[in-house]
């Protein structure tokens, strides 16, 4: 089995990390950011470490091209790899529960969704709501199903501390290139680096799509979703494991402001109270802090495949042989959901290289 280098300690690094480690790679993982607790987590020097500040749920995105299908299926494998996570370690942050999602103006694939259809998606406990249960007038589609949660930074963490108790390494640093890392003395010789980098090193297809939630210390029996007919989002994330719940949320492509509005978040709060009227059934909402996070996206989706390179291309290399960067980033507000899909996508093309190489 070969040594391995993985760029980036966010949920994506980490997941592709312990699974390659799995397979028996010896797997170092290089990053500037590490999971911090989230009290005490600095918002600005950490602004661009997606994974600290994602809700993060998963929301089933009905597939209605090839690339969605895929995505879903990414989606099938995370659910399938957190349920039997949380069967191991009731520990790792993760939180099964009720996901219910409300349309104001729901598109077809929604419209024409029945409970068949939602069992062949693989989407468990799924129910079309009733008029009767929407919040307002407004809202003229809603479903139900089983869904899970994470606490970011307690799993992220959990991941972490697997990976160390596994064997694996870790070094705190940042790259300023890519080639950098077949360059790194603690793993030398390393033929294959894994780019799980967030944002990518300067692609131009990638660009910040900024989200600006609150977090409150109220609990939340549900992870709910309001979309709006004018395009924007009202939803909660409970946490749990003492996390509080996140009430959301703006998605604002290119929109680089690293400061949190004090009328969106009393926007956001007023809105989600409306829409889930439980939150508030002990008491008003306390809020305990604002967040701006920047989920990566890229025009023309993840970038999931592998690059060769010829040794002569980076300077400084001992020897003359191809190396080979697999690059999984670009997860815009799924990475969570897709993290274990893409795990498996990436010892995918790890093994291709490996085999091809026998
Ligand atoms: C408000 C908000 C809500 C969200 N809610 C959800 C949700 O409910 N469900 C969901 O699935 N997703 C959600 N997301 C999206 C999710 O958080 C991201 O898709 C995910 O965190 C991306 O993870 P990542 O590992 O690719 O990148 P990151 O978490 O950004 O990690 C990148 C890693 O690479 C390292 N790195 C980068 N550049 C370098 C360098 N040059 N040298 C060394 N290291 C480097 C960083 O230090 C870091 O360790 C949300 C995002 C936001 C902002």
């Amino acid at each position: 089995m070969s040594d391995i280098i993985v760029i980036g300690a966010g949920v994506i690094g980490l997941s592709a990390a312990l699974r390659l480690q799995q397979a028996g790679h010896s797997v170092t993982i290089i990053a500037k950011d590490f999971p911090t607790p989230f009290e005490a987590a600095d918002k600005r020097a950490l602004i661009n470490y997606t994974s600290q500040w994602g809700g993060a749920h998963n929301r089933w995105v009905l597939p209605t091209n090839p690339a969605e299908q895929r995505e879903h299926e990414f989606s099938l494998t995370t659910y399938r790899h957190m349920e039997a996570t949380l069967r191991e370690f009731p520990e790792a942050g993760i939180t099964f529960m009720k996901g219910i999602e409300y349309f104001e103006n729901p598109p077809p694939v929604h419209r024409d969704l029945t409970v068949e259809k939602a069992l062949q998606l693989g989407l468990e406990e799924f129910k079309l709501l009733e008029k009767k249960d929407f919040p307002d007038d407004k809202v003229a589609w809603g479903c139900e199903y089983k869904t899970w949660c994470v606490n970011p930074m307690v799993y992220c963490s959990f991941l972490l501390r697997h990976f160390h108790i596994l064997g694996g390494k870790a070094m705190a640093m940042e790259l300023r290139n890519l080639n950098e890392a077949f360059l790194v003395k603690a793993v030398p010789g390393v033929k294959l680096v894994v780019n799980c980098s967030g944002q990518g090193f300067n692609d131009p297809a990638v660009f910040p799509t900024r989200g600006q939630t609150c977090l409150v210390a109220n609990p939340c029996p549900a992870t709910v979703t309001r979309q709006n007919a004018d395009g924007s989002w009202s939803f909660c994330v409970p946490r749990n494991f003492h996390g509080g719940t996140i009430i959301g949320g703006t998605k604002e492509p290119d929109n680089w402001d690293p400061e949190p509005s004090p009328e969106t978040r009393a926007r956001l709060l007023s809105a989600f109270a409306a829409t889930y009227p439980p939150i508030v059934a002990d008491g008003p909402l306390q809020p305990l802090g604002d967040i701006v996070g920047r989920r990566p996206t890229r025009r023309g989706g993840i970038r999931l495949e592998r690059e060769e390179i010829a040794a002569d291309e980076i300077k400084g290399l001992q020897d003359n042989e191809a190396r080979s960067i697999v690059h999984a980033y670009g997860l815009g507000g799924r990475g969570f959901e897709l993290s274990w899909g893409v795990a498996e996508e990436v010892f995918e093309l790890v093994k291709q290289r490996v085999s091809s190489r026998l």
